[in-house]
């Protein structure tokens, strides 16, 4: 019998990359989201528009027997917002997360995968030895976000617990790629620099911070395989999805400006940049067999080329 899957946040970034890979696995799927992907069709079978914040919406979301549920709706985004919507993140996601846990174990759904993120991890300094899983605790995560993932987190886990679900959870890196967001306050950091870098004209950007904090980013179609490889594996407890390909703020520029083969100047000046630094081990992931396939490098040279395009039609 062909699985019935749930895909909650399925007209956003990563949402909607998973969806297509799970119809083309063979997957009957159901998105749900506020929205349907602004990019491109959803290849869901299904797409229904709901507002997963509100019992009944999510009630009606999470009926008609799925099998397995993925729960990837946030209110979400780069720095700029988590710093800048601390309420919203934290009333708007946590609703979220208990309405669509909730549900599913009404409806005796058999696994669950949670969306969480390293965000959960405490601030840390340039060259500390990675953090592997249970490091999360004693917890002290840098902002509203992350203690959010970390409360859903053991929602997730105490519903698995008590209503037999088989759970999933993924810590997510930073994830970037095509149809991923790029404009509007809620972009990460390398699609703002992609963006940044393909509007100068004169070699000068602005980008927040110094240039030295360090970061690790993963491009989305590896972070879909992470997301099936661990859903597919045995592992019940919260699992770090990430590369171990480590870059300074002031790299990334480098790289993105290589790829765009423009010479840029950053022009460093303040404004919301997160954790100086973050080293977590993907030992457990790479466990179930996962590698990431795409060096920053090679990720970014399939992301600029389309949000400069975005660019353009945007100006035309
Ligand atoms: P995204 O913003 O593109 O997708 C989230 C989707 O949730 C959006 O389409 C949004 O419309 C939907 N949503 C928000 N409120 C909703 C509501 N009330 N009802 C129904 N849908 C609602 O973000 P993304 O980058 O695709 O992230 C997906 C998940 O992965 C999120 O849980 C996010 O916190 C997590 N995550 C992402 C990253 C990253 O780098 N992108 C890193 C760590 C964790």
């Amino acid at each position: 019998m062909i699985k019935r899957i749930l895909v909650c946040g399925a007209g956003g970034f990563i949402g909607s990359h998973l969806v297509n890979k799970l119809v083309e696995e063979g997957f009957y799927v159901r998105g749900v989201d506020l929205k349907e992907p602004e990019w491109s069709k959803s290849k869901a079978q299904e797409f229904m528009l709901a507002d997963l914040r509100e019992t009944d919406q999510a009630a009606e979301a999470l009926s008609g027997d799925f099998d397995h549920v993925y729960q990837l709706a946030a209110d979400m985004g780069g720095m700029g917002f988590i710093h800048s919507a601390e309420t919203e993140i934290m009333r708007n996601s946590m609703l979220i997360n208990l309405n669509v846990i909730d549900q599913a174990a009404r409806n005796g759904v058999e696994k669950y995968f949670l969306a969480s993120s390293v965000c959960v991890y405490r601030d840390m300094q340039i060259g500390e030895s990675e953090l592997s899983e249970i490091d999360a605790y004693p917890a002290n995560p840098d902002n509203e976000y992350g203690w959010e993932k970390l409360y859903a987190e053991r929602a997730v886990l105490a519903y698995g617990r008590e209503f037999g679900i088989s759970t999933r959870i993924a810590r997510f890196q930073n994830c970037y790629g095509p149809e991923g967001t790029w404009l509007g306050g809620r972009e990460k950091a390398p699609a703002a620099l992609c963006r940044k870098i393909a509007e100068s004209t004169n070699g000068h950007i602005e980008a927040w911070g110094d240039g030295t904090a360090v970061r690790s980013f993963i491009f989305v179609d590896d972070l879909v395989t992470g997301i099936r490889k661990l859903m597919e594996s045995d592992i019940e407890e919260p699992t770090n999805i990430g590369t171990r390909e480590y870059v300074s703020v002031q790299e990334l520029v480098q790289i993105v400006a290589n790829v765009a083969d423009k010479k840029i100047e950053p022009q460093w000046i303040s404004g919301p940049v997160g954790v100086q630094s973050r080293n977590f081990s993907n030992d457990v992931i790479e466990s179930t067999g996962f590698k990431p396939i795409y060096s920053l490098a090679a990720g970014l040279a399939i992301t600029y080329p389309w949000i400069e395009e975005q660019l353009l039609t945007f100006n035309s």
